[in-house]
């Protein structure tokens, strides 16, 4: 059965139902993590040994494209969260892998693939607080900011978008679609 085909040169691929359509080329989703990653070199460069704190499954490849770019010494570790199913959010979120590190007096950025309504950033928020961190940030690289409910500032923002659901680059559909270097909106409503 095939659940994902490419039709390249129309810059469209089938995932699952539905048909999607380039929106942000790799060499644009390049740039923004260039841009992040500068702004978090210039305030962390001096903190000692931060951690960065990626949330799984969608954070990897920005998580690795961004570590990358990183120019002080650094720790890195992930912790997995679920809140989607299909193309909306459940409202609930699961904790999958939860935090393994001692974080207490460090200085930690979490990595996210995708901020939409805040309800996943702001349940691991509240959860890493208790662990007396010395500083928390939230580095995204998608932010929807007319989704947004929450009141948890979110620092560093790669990229904003408007309400649509997309997918590549780490974001899923139904788990298909990940390693697909451009970002992909859907191109069949
Ligand atoms: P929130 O809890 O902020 O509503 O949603 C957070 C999570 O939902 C993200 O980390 C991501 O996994 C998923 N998500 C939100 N918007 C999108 C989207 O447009 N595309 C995909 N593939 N996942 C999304
Ligand atoms: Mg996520």
């Amino acid at each position: 059965m095939e659940n994902l085909s490419c039709e390249s040169d129309k810059g469209t691929v089938r995932i699952h139902d539905r048909s999607f359509r380039v929106m942000i080329p790799a060499a644009e989703i390049d740039r923004a993590v260039e841009r992040v990653a500068a702004a978090v070199n210039r305030d962390y460069r001096d903190k000692q040994t931060p951690l960065f704190l990626g949330v799984l499954n969608g954070s990897f490849m920005f998580m690795s494209d961004l570590i990358k770019k990183v120019d002080f010494n650094c720790e890195l570790s992930f912790v997995k969260l679920a809140s989607y199913s299909g193309t909306s959010t459940t409202g609930k979120v699961q904790e999958l892998i939860g935090l393994k590190n001692n974080i207490e007096g460090r200085h930690v950025v979490v990595v996210e693939d995708i901020v939409d309504t805040g309800e996943s950033i702001e349940h691991l928020m509240r959860s890493l607080e208790g662990h007396r961190p010395a500083s928390v940030e939230v580095c995204t690289l998608f932010f929807k900011p007319g989704s947004y409910r929450k009141q948890i500032p979110i620092k560093y923002r790669a990229l904003e978008i408007g309400n649509e659901f997309i997918v590549g680059y780490g974001l899923d559909y139904n788990q298909l679609g990940r390693n697909l270097k451009d970002i992909y909106v859907v191109a069949d409503e």
